[in-house]
């Protein structure tokens, strides 16, 4: 079952990626994961991309789109779960045709619906595990032991250089243009599935499992 995560910068889509690997056997696909990876790793694209996303621009449809018809040719466990992509129509089209080259289909598209003043809240308090990827929150979701990953007790917490709320407002801006119209684009194939964002973290995951279904 392959599946789509579409919502805002700070929605969950990538906690909720994470559940979802643990119960299923998924293989979450980040484009901003893997772009991170790029960057920090000091490729000529990763350098050209550094600056477009330390600002909350999009990164231009032919990298993402190279990136996971990459990861599409490899294991696809039970399953794809595509984290923070598609953003754009012309990225939905690409998919569409990459998952019919390889004889598979998007089982839904689960749209986490957040209002627009948790997301800040949501945003700066965001940290992640350098080591292991695991996300956490400052009032949220803390970590049982200060500055140390529950995971795989590793002490390498990160902060992302774009969640504050300068970058946030732009990427929020970004997404009304460019993403959201994805939501009518997948309601009118009959994929949508609207989930509550706002609810606790393990309410969320109940309410998408429902979805599933
Ligand atoms: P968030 O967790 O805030 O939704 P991501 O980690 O998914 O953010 O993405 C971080 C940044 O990486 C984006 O602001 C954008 O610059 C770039 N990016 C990630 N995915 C895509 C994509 N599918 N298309 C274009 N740019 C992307
Ligand atoms: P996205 O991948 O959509 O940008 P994340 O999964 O990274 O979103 O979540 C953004 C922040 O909000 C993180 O700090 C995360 O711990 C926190 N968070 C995620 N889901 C919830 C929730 N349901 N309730 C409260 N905080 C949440
Ligand atoms: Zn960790």
């Amino acid at each position: 079952m392959n599946i789509i995560l579409l919502g805002p910068p700070g929605a969950g889509k990538g906690t909720q990626a994470r559940i979802l690997v643990e119960k299923h056997a998924m293989i979450q696909l980040s484009t901003g994961d893997m772009l991170r990876e790029a960057k920090d790793s000091g490729t000529e694209m990763g350098l050209r991309v550094a600056r477009v996303m330390a600002e909350g621009k999009l990164v231009t449809d032919d990298i993402v789109i190279g990136l996971i018809e990459e990861k599409l040719k490899g294991d696809s466990g039970g399953g794809f779960i595509f984290d923070g992509f598609p953003r754009t129509l012309a990225q939905a089209d690409a998919l569409d045709e990459l998952l019919e080259n390889c004889g598979q289909s998007l089982a839904a598209v689960v749209e986490m619906r957040v209002d627009d003043d948790a997301l800040v809240s949501r945003i700066t308090g965001r940290f992640t595990c350098g080591n292991c990827g695991e996300v956490y929150h400052a009032k949220t979701k803390q970590p049982k032991d200060d500055g140390i990953c529950d995971q795989c007790g590793q002490s390498e917490m990160k902060h992302r250089a774009d969640d504050n709320e300068e970058s946030l407002r732009t990427r929020l801006m970004e997404y009304y243009k460019l993403t959201s119209p994805l939501i009518g684009y997948y309601y009118a194939k009959g994929k949508l599935k609207p989930v509550n964002g706002l609810g606790e973290i393990d309410a969320v995951a109940a309410e998408i499992s429902e979805a599933l279904v």
